[in-house]
This record gives C-alpha cells, structure tokens and sequence, in this order.
C-alpha cells in the first residue's frame, strides 16, 4: 500500500503539467485545453454517430465524454483506462482474455458477482478455476502453474483480507500468467498495483471513483508499453463488439465525482479508523474486521442466546437512521448490510458479517447510530 502521496513521475495528461500529487491530479486531470473563453469544464456529448472521415465514426466505438475520465483514472493509476458501462462490464472483458478451457486462479471470498460469474464459466466447461484463500501466499503460488491468469482483489470484499501484490505478481509472470488486480476497495490513492508490475487494474467507479452513489461504471487499467497496450487492443475490442459501454451522461458524473475523491477517502478513512476501534469494544460485536486502512470495516454480531448472529446483523443493518441500509459502498454516505442476504454471497462470508461503508458524516454521529442500532439488539 502506498499510503503517502510522494511525487509521482507518470505521464502527467497535457492538461494539468504541474499536478503532481494525486490530490491535486483528481482535481486537475481531464480539463479541456486552457484557451480565453474555453469551459472550464469539459462538456457531455450526446451522440450515436459522427461525420465520416474522422478518427471515430461511431459511438459504440468512443465518446469524448469518456476520455476525461480515462485519462484523469489512468493517470491516477499510472496507466491508461478503458470506461465500461459497469464494474461487472470490466471483470468480463478481463476475463475475456482467458481462453476457452485456460485456468484461473482466483479468491474464493472474492466480490460475489466475480465469483458467481467464474462458477457458471466452470459449470460451462468454459474455465477451469482454483479456489484460494489469498492471504496464504504459499496456496496461491501452488495453484499458479499451468494458470492463464491470477485473479486478485485486495482488500478483498467483504472478508477484508489483504493480499502481497508485488509477490504474487512475481510469482504469476514466472508461471506465465497474467495479473488482473480488483482495486475497488483501495482505490490509486492507496494502492497502484501496475506499479507492482500487476498486467491489468480492474475498478468498480461505481464505488469510491464516482463516489456518490448515482451511476454504474466500471474500468479496466494497463500499463503505457507495449504488453499493455496489447491487452488495451483486446479489452478495448470487447468492449466494442460486446457493447458493455458507459453512457456520456454517467461518464461526466464520474468525472465530477473524483474531483473530490481525495477529500472523501482522507475523512471516510479516518472515520473508519475511529468507528473500528469503537466496535472492537461493543459487547455486541465478535469481530471487527478491518486492515488497518481503507473506509471499509466489517463486523461479526454477536449472537444472543443460541443464535448464529444472522437475526441480531439484520436487526443492527435495519436499526440505523443515519446510516443507510442499502446494497454498495464508497459514497459519501455511509451505508451498511448484512452480505449474506445478496442472492449468490458466497459461503465463505459469515451469515452474521455486516459490511459497513464508512462515509464522510461527523463520525461522533455515525457512532451515536450504531450505537442505538446495537443496543437495540438486547
Ligand atoms: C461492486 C463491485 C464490483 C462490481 O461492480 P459494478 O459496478 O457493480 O458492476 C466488482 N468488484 C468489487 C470489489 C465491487 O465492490
């Protein structure tokens, strides 16, 4: 994790020369040219064609809408990025590049919709998956040979668990395989994987790049050589004759959102820093589940009596007025559920694990929630 925001030296976009922390980079990145009289901001294009002879000639293919928000993420990411219509989108044009019959080594306590996704690929006799737990380097590195591609996701949703990126990278390219690497949670202003020589960045800007819980939008990142460029051709050309694109109008929303991605992740982090160390003494929570960084924290309820804590995490997610009971995470708001509940969460997540995303309220006024939602518990 890089938790610092030392001078970076990847290719800053034209438009913003001198942004050299991240902080400033969210801010700067994916302006139009500085001309007298030009819009500050860059403008939404609405559009399913343009005039021939130009460089795009149809709107499946590119929109300018989406290249502020690529260049600003790729940037971020010290890569270049692909915008796709959801995080899902990218994890199967990711997924795309495994060949029929090829190997994936993936977590088995990953996000439920990759892990749905790669189990009906098996029950196909499309791919052959090995399960691993990835905070046990040794397993994982055992499953690599043969494999065509190293799935990770760290931090991990919703287990929290943290994988050794660069070792795991090392160990994948010298079984011949690629690594493809969910940063949903960390974000680039914690963790940049390419810079572990990781092959391919996945996010769900979904979560903490568009950062309010208004659109659906997914990413892939590579590297600015030429392997990465290769794999951009590929993910780029499904995405095309796929056809998983982002709508102009959900695109300028992401873009407005990371403006302020730093701000949000500097308080959303700290709260949920405070809000771990709160729980961890609840009488009504087992376990707290938290890295040590992030704006994520999971807990284990408590059960009472008999009970395996299902009903008592039902009965917290329900119980909050400030906190949202709802699906998703990385908004400004903050939101919590018991993961069990979706259709497909796989077993590996205890059926009393509440995920909780921390947001950038007064966190004395999340925890006076939480507090009256656990009490209520009994
Ligand atoms: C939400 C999520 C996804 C899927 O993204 P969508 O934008 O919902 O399609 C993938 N990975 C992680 C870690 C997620 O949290």
């Amino acid at each position: 994790m890089n938790d610092s925001h030392p001078v970076d030296d990847h290719a800053a976009p034209h438009t913003a020369p001198v942004a050299v922390s991240p902080r400033t980079r969210v801010v700067a990145a994916g302006r139009p040219e500085r001309a007298p009289g030009a819009a500050l901001n860059p403008p939404v294009t609405f559009t399913s064609t343009y005039i021939a002879d130009g460089p795009t000639n149809y709107a499946r293919v590119d929109n300018p809408t989406w290249t502020p928000f690529e260049e600003a993420v790729g940037g971020l990411e010290g890569g270049e990025a692909l915008l796709y219509s959801s995080g899902m989108a990218a994890v199967s044009a990711v997924l795309a590049l495994v060949p029929t019959g090829g190997v994936v080594v993936a977590p088995a306590a990953a996000y439920n919709g990759v892990v749905v996704l790669l189990t009906e690929a098996v029950a196909a006799g499309r791919l052959e998956v090995r399960w691993v737990d990835v905070t046990d380097a040794d397993a994982v590195v055992e499953a690599l040979t043969g494999a065509d591609l190293l799935w990770l996701e760290s931090p991990t949703n919703p287990l929290l668990d943290v994988a050794d990126i660069a070792g795991l990278t090392l160990a994948a390219h010298e079984a011949g395989a690629l690594v493809a690497v969910d940063n949903t949670f960390a974000t680039p202003l914690l963790q940049r994987p390419l810079e572990d020589g990781v092959d391919i960045v996945v996010h769900s800007a979904t979560k903490y790049l568009a950062g309010h819980s208004d659109v659906i939008l997914g990413l892939t990142v590579t590297a600015a050589d030429e392997p990465g460029r290769a794999l951009r051709e590929r993910t780029a050309r499904h995405r095309t004759l796929g056809g998983a694109i982002a709508g102009p109008m959900e695109a300028w929303l992401a873009l407005r959102g990371l403006r302020t991605l730093a701000l949000r992740l500097e308080r959303s982090c700290a709260n949920a820093a405070d809000l771990a160390a709160r729980l961890a003494d609840h009488p009504r929570i087992a376990r707290v589940r938290y890295p040590g960084w992030g704006a994520i924290v999971s807990v284990d309820v408590a059960g009472t009596g008999d009970g395996d804590g299902a009903l008592e995490a039902e009965t917290l997610a329900s119980g909050t007025r400030i906190w949202s009971h709802s699906t998703s995470l990385g908004g400004v708001e903050s939101q919590l559920e018991r993961r069990r509940r979706q259709p497909g969460e796989p077993e590996t997540t205890p059926v009393n694990l509440v995920r909780m995303s921390v947001g950038v309220e007064d966190v004395d006024d999340l925890w006076t929630d939480l507090r009256q939602a656990l009490d209520a518990i009994g």
